[in-house]
């Protein structure tokens, strides 16, 4: 049991926090907290559940509409008419951009890595049903986008346009607040159960929600451990973005508070052949999970999520765990790109 005089304090925290923090509410929350019964009894007897940031009712959801409530609400603070942000083609992110800057007529900019590619699908196709402005970097370096935001936010200036850059993926102090705002949303859904989590497992890829995760976490005093899976980049890297995110997000709440890589540890070995290309254990959890509880993971975050944490359950790292959430952060449109070969196994086990 939490000690009541705990979950006050709590529950001021939660309230002093949430009054600094600017949102611009999009979709309808709490989004469920759904126990995952069938699937639990596949695995043994851990209690797992799912947190459906899957369903957030706007814009084809996903953990992307948190931090975009926050950035939206600044962007309209600073008198902004138009977004500009970036990733790959099939990003979650930048369809999402898209769909918040047309509920706030604003223009925006998407710049994607590489060149065009020869399929329009997924969420490309919905950024561009959107109509936001595409242009390419030219560069398969992923990098390539960040200077490039930059370079057309210039432009934009230049035109007597008042653009706002979400840097690329959407990981900025501004967007990790939203995330923290997530922690807040379970954490009362939990007390209103009486349901107290052991585990959070979590994919992380440009690093934005798992700072937020830390720092709300942190915010509560709460001893919920994280068990995060890198989709993209390796490890010692995400950790080290992930806590500089953090403690920029807690400078906002004028927080002098510091987190370090050692405070943001994070799984590698589940990436596959790389960032956006489906694996063979992916392939599989989405599987397993799609046929045991009617969810639709993604192949590109959650997927990957799932494979490693199914992984771990078989490893035994979950076994000092009674109950477990799995943030399910959304992302099926990635699932409807390309012929779906991937979804084979045993083509691409060989
Ligand atoms: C972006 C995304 C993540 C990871 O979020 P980051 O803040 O980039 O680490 C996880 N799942 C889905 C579906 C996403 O789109």
């Amino acid at each position: 049991m939490i000690p009541e005089s705990e979950s006050f304090h709590r529950i001021a925290v939660i309230e002093h926090i949430t009054r600094q923090i600017p949102r611009h509410i999009l979709a309808h929350y709490p989004t469920p907290l759904m126990r995952a019964k069938r699937l639990t009894e596949t695995l043994g007897d851990t209690e797992l559940w799912f947190k459906r940031d899957d369903l957030i009712s706007f814009g084809l959801g996903g953990n992307k509409i948190r931090g975009l409530e926050v950035i939206l609400a600044d962007a309209w603070s600073q008198n902004a008419d138009c977004l500009i942000t970036g990733a790959g083609v099939q990003s979650n992110h930048v369809r999402a951009t898209a769909a918040v800057a047309v509920y706030a007529g604003m223009g925006c900019t998407a710049v994607y890595w590489g060149k065009s590619p020869a399929t329009v699908d997924g969420n490309y196709r919905v950024t561009k049903m959107l109509n936001a402005g595409i242009r390419f970097t030219g560069d398969n370096d992923r990098v390539s986008v960040d200077s490039y935001i930059h370079r057309v936010e210039a432009e934009l200036c230049e035109l007597g346009y008042r653009p706002y850059a979400i840097p690329r993926g959407g990981a900025c102090a501004m967007g990790v607040l939203g995330h923290v705002l997530a922690v807040f949303e379970l954490y009362q859904q939990c007390f209103a159960q009486g349901l107290e989590p052991d585990v959070i497992v979590l994919a992380v890829g440009s690093g934005g929600t798992y700072a937020g995760w830390l720092l709300g976490l942190r915010l509560l005093n709460l001893s919920w451990k994280m068990q995060c899976y890198t989709v993209s980049r390796e490890p010692e890297q995400v950790s080290q973005q992930v806590a500089d995110l953090a403690t920029e997000a807690a400078a906002l709440l004028k927080l002098d508070w510091t987190f370090k890589a050692a405070d943001a540890p994070v799984h590698g070995g589940f990436i596959g052949q790389g960032y956006g290309i489906p694996s063979p254990e992916a392939a599989e959890a989405i599987r397993l999970v799609g046929r045991t509880e009617g969810i639709l993971l993604d192949p590109v975050y959650t997927g990957k999520a799932m494979a490693g944490f199914l992984h771990g359950l078989r490893n035994k790292l979950y076994d000092d765990y009674q109950r477990i959430v799995f943030v399910h952060t959304g992302g099926e449109p990635a699932f409807f790109a390309g012929n779906g070969d991937w979804l084979n196994t045993d083509l691409l086990a060989v």
